[in-house]
C-alpha cells in the first residue's frame, strides 16, 4: 500500500472537500496527458513474469460471431484458417501456440488476418478488431513467422502507446516464441538508476524489438537500431499511434525511416477503434510511404461494444455518492464476481478517489502515469497475480490491458475530449469497456454520472453506438445492483 499512498501525496484534504462543492475532481488542470509513455529502462522481464496459477483457468469461448469486412487488393487468394496448422508455421512456433498459450483453435479475427499477413507478398494490413478478441496473437504470430533465426539483426518491430502495453506484448512475445530461440529486446523508457546512455550501448542485435516510440526513435537516431533487415513493422493501438493527438510525429519518422532503409518491409496496423478521420490519414500515409496498395479488416461501428459487457448508468446526487456506490455496492458485490478497475480521468481524480476508498478501510491500488516506472511495474504485477481486487487507473490502462479476470469496469469519471470536455471521447469509452470481457468472458460497465454535463455526455456515447444503456436506480439499491449484475450473467 506504502507505493500508493504516493499517488495521494500532491492532493490536500482541503483541495479535496472543495472539489465536491464546486468543481469536479477530474476537473483540476493535468500537467500531462496520461496514455502517453513517460520517459527510459530496460526493466527486468524476469521480475515482471506474472504468476497466474493463482488464477485458475475457464474455458474460453471465441466471442465473435460479428460481422467482419476483409477488404483485399489485388488477386492473392486468402482462406480463412480454421486450424493453426493451416498457416503454415514452423512446429516450434505450433508447440508455443499449443502448450505455453494453451490455444485450440484461432478466434475469427485471426483466421481472417493471419492469412493475409503471412501469404507473400506479405501485404501491408489495416486492421480493427474488437477488444479482447485475439489480436496481440495475430501481430505476435506475424512477428514471430517472419523473423529469420539465423539472422541476428533486428527483424520485426513493434511499436506501442505504453509502457504497459510494451511489457505486456513482449511477455507473449516470450511465451508464444518460448521454443523458437527468436531474440527479442524491450525498448521502453529507462528507469534512472539502471539507466545506459543509448550511445554507450553496443547496437542492437535481437530480432524483435517491442517499444514505446520516444525510446524506438533514440535509439534509431543514435543508429543503434538497424532498420535495413526490418521485415515487418507492427502499430499497435495504431489509430492513437497515428492521430494527432497522439504519437503522429514519433510513428511517421519511423515509418519513413523503415521505408528508406528496407522497402519491402510489411506494415501491420492494429487497433479496436479507428475513427474516420485517423483511418483516412492512416491509409493514405501507409500508401504514400510505402507506395504499396494494403489489405483491410474492418468492424461495423455498432458492432465495436462488447455483446458480452452489459453498460450501465447510474445518476449519483453528488460525488460523495459517487464514491459511496462503489463503496457499499460495487466493491462489496464485485468481491464476488472477480477484479474490478475504476476508470478516472485525471490523476488527481485518481490520487483522490483513491485516498477516499483507502480512508474507507478499502484496499485499493492506483496507477497514474506520475508514478514511478518501478511502481507502476509493481502494481500491474500485483492486479495480475490477482494480490490485488481494485485497481483505479487514469487512461493509462484504458486501451489494450489484458487481464482475464477483470470482470468490472467503473468509469468514475466519463471519457471526455481533453481538448473539449463536453465531447465524450468514443474511442477510449470503448477501449475501456473492453477491459472488461476479456476473449468474450461476461462482464459489466457502471457509468457514475452526476449532473447535467454529465448526461448530456453519456447521450452521446449511447446515440454513438446506437445503443440504450441501462439505468441502475435509484443509485443506493443493493437489490437494483444485484440485479444488474445477475443480467450481466455475473451473480
Ligand atoms: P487480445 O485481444 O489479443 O488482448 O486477447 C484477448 C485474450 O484472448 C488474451 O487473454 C488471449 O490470451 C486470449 N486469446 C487470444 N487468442 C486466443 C485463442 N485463439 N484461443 C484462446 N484464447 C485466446
Amino acid at each position: 500500500m506504502a507505493d500508493n499512498e504516493s499517488a495521494t501525496a500532491s492532493t490536500t484534504d482541503q483541495e479535496a472537500s472543495k472539489s465536491t462543492e464546486t468543481k469536479r475532481w477530474a476537473d483540476v488542470a493535468e500537467e500531462e496527458q496520461d496514455v502517453a509513455e513517460a520517459s527510459s529502462t530496460e526493466p527486468k522481464l524476469d521480475s515482471l513474469a506474472i504468476d497466474d496459477s493463482r488464477l485458475g483457468h475457464s474455458t474460453l469461448t471465441d466471442p465473435d460471431d460479428s460481422s467482419i469486412e476483409a477488404v483485399t487488393s489485388g488477386d492473392t487468394p486468402y482462406t480463412s484458417a480454421k486450424r493453426f496448422e493451416d498457416l503454415n508455421l514452423s512446429p516450434e512456433l505450433l508447440k508455443g501456440l499449443y502448450v505455453e498459450m494453451k490455444f485450440e483453435k484461432p478466434s475469427k479475427i485471426q483466421a481472417i488476418s493471419l492469412p493475409m499477413i503471412l501469404t507473400p507478398p506479405n501485404k501491408n494490413l489495416i486492421a480493427q478488431a474488437h477488444n479482447g478478441s485475439g489480436k496481440t496473437t495475430c501481430f505476435v504470430l506475424g512477428m514471430l513467422s517472419r523473423v529469420d533465426p539465423k539472422l541476428t539483426a533486428p527483424q520485426a518491430l513493434c511499436i506501442c502507446p505504453t509502457r504497459e502495453l510494451a511489457i505486456q506484448n513482449m511477455e507473449v512475445l516470450l511465451k508464444m516464441g518460448k521454443f523458437t530461440g527468436i531474440t527479442s529486446e524491450l525498448a521502453i523508457p529507462a528507469d534512472p538508476a539502471n539507466y545506459i546512455p543509448i550511445q554507450k550501448r553496443p547496437p542492437i542485435t535481437a530480432q524483435v524489438i517491442i517499444g514505446t516510440p520516444g525510446t524506438i526513435c533514440k535509439w534509431m537516431l543514435a543508429k543503434k537500431l538497424g532498420m535495413s533487415q526490418m521485415k515487418i513493422l507492427v502499430f499497435d493501438e495504431a489509430d492513437h499511434m497515428l492521430a494527432e493527438s497522439g504519437f503522429r510525429d514519433d510513428s511517421v519518422k519511423i515509418m519513413k525511416a523503415i521505408a528508406k532503409a528496407n522497402f519491402s518491409c510489411q506494415v501491420l496496423l492494429f487497433s479496436a477503434t479507428f475513427d474516420d478521420a485517423v483511418k483516412a490519414f492512416v491509409s493514405k500515409i501507409v500508401e504514400e510511404i510505402f507506395v504499396r496498395d494494403y489489405n483491410q479488416m474492418f468492424v461495423k461501428k455498432e458492432e465495436l461494444s462488447l455483446e458480452s459487457v452489459k453498460q450501465y448508468k447510474v445518476h449519483c446526487p453528488d460525488e460523495l455518492s459517487k464514491i459511496m456506490v462503489i463503496k457499499d455496492r460495487i466493491l462489496e458485490l464485485g468481491e464476488k464476481v472477480g477484479q474490478t478497475i475504476i476508470f478516472v480521468r485525471s490523476r488527481n481524480s485518481a490520487a483522490m478517489l483513491h485516498k477516499s476508498l483507502v480512508s474507507l478501510g478499502y484496499e485499493v491500488t492506483t496507477i497514474q502515469g506520475a508514478l514511478k516506472q518501478e511502481d507502476r511495474d509493481k502494481i500491474i504485477k500485483e492486479f495480475k497475480e490477482g494480490l490485488t481486487q481494485v485497481l483505479i487507473s487514469t487512461d493509462l490502462l484504458a486501451r489494450g490491458f489484458d487481464q482475464k479476470q477483470v470482470n468490472l469496469v467503473v468509469n468514475f469519471d466519463l471519457p471526455v475530449r481533453y481538448d473539449r470536455p463536453t465531447e465524450p471521447d468514443y474511442e477510449v469509452y470503448l477501449h475501456r469497456v473492453g477491459r472488461a470481457g476479456r476473449f468474450g468472458r461476461k462482464g459489466a460497465v457502471f457509468n457514475l454520472l452526476c449532473d447535467d454535463r454529465d448526461d448530456l455526455i453519456m447521450g452521446k456515447i449511447e446515440k454513438y453506438f446506437n445503443a440504450q444503456i441501462a439505468e441502475v436506480a435509484p443509485w443506493n439499491s443493493e437489490k437494483e445492483f444485484e440485479v444488474a449484475l445477475e443480467n450481466a450473467g455475473l451473480l
